[in-house]
């Protein structure tokens, strides 16, 4: 079912969902089950699977260093179809711009189709790490909002190079990413919301925040977002802090602020233990004063790790 289909059906409550990266590549998926099954109590109606980017690696062949292009997290969308035959929940499988060609595009889509995937997240990707910049894949698209129009044609039966007249369409639910704080390489929030709009114009059907720890920024966003025009669910992102090296790398990565209390009682933790127990409790006056406001969902970064995201939702749902 549509990510958007399980907003409307909820009738107002707020629903709980949550996103998970795939396991390094040779890791067996039981342990991603095991992460995943303690969070399945609290319902979530849809699971989003990111992508990573391919990176560059160096082998050591006698002495001389051979560099290779892999991707060390790959099978986005086989773990979307195990957790849907495991779980019965929709996935969400994250397609990237970044180190795909169109054509590569289609045939994922082709297959998330097949696998009877409702919903898509159209995302740009970021750099790769040794670039400084996002640079296009060769036959890839520059920006989300292209790919946002791929998909939609696609639902159309307007393949890259054919049209197919069929009783078989796709039908895929777009999200898009929405950043509070606005993104990194944007001007202004105003200047972010614009590209944010034509993504929605081409046919995003919602939007899942960036992380944010202070709720105003959230709320903000949410009111220029309908002022702009946006009337699509906008669904926030949270993401408890879990240790004291959250606190630099997180503005660095995201560029997103840390609210000073925050800071501070994380800065007095004695051990990263601590700092997982002010994370959990931020991240639950945040979630309630979210739900109290009448979010559509609260969707967690669960990084792999889900003791946190139970002890949250615990409190919640
Ligand atoms: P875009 O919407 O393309 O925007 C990128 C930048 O370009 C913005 O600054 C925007 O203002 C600007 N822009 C957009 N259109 C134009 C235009 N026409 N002309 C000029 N400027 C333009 N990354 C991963 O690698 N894998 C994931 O699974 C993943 N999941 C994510 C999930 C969520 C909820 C979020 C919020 C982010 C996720 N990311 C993921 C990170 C994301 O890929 C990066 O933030 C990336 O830098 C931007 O992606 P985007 O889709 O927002 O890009």
């Amino acid at each position: 079912m549509k990510v958007t289909d399980h907003i409307k059906n909820a009738n107002g409550k707020t629903l709980f969902s949550f996103e998970i990266i795939p396991p390094v590549k040779g890791r067996n998926i039981q342990e991603l089950y095991g992460n995943i099954d303690p969070l399945m109590e609290f319902k979530p109606p849809f699971i989003d699977v990111t992508t990573s980017r391919e990176e560059y690696i160096y082998i050591d062949r006698d002495g001389l260093l051979d560099k290779k292009l892999t991707r060390m997290r790959p099978g986005t969308v086989g773990i979307c179809a195990s957790i849907k035959h495991k779980y019965d929940v929709d996935t969400v499988p994250h397609v990237l711009c970044g180190g795909f060609t169109r054509e590569e595009t289609e045939y994922l889509l082709v297959d998330c189709h097949y696998l009877g995937i409702d919903n898509v997240m159209a995302l740009r990707g970021d750099a790769m790490r040794e670039q400084k910049y996002f640079e296009p894949t060769k036959g890839g698209h520059k920006y989300a909002v292209s790919l946002v129009e791929q998909i939609q044609k696609l639902n159309c039966g307007t393949y890259l190079h054919e049209v197919i007249e069929t009783d078989n369409c796709s039908d895929f639910c777009i999200g898009v990413a929405g950043y509070p704080e606005k993104h990194m390489e944007a001007p202004s929030l105003l200047t972010d919301l614009k590209r944010l709009k034509q993504k929605v114009d081409a046919g995003a059907d919602y939007v899942v925040t960036q992380m944010f720890f202070d709720n105003s920024k959230y709320f903000e966003f949410v009111k220029a977002a309908k002022d702009f025009g946006i009337h699509v669910p906008i669904i926030p992102g949270i993401k408890p802090i879990a240790v004291k090296k959250h606190l630099q790398l997180l503005p660095q990565v995201f560029k997103i602020d840390v609210p000073q209390d925050l800071v501070d009682a994380v800065e007095d933790c004695k051990d990263n233990k601590a700092v997982r127990q002010v994370g959990v409790d931020w991240a639950i006056q945040q979630s309630k004063e979210l739900k109290a406001a009448g979010v559509p969902v609260l969707h967690y970064y669960s990084m792999g790790k889900s003791d946190n995201i139970k002890a949250i939702a615990k409190e919640l749902f």
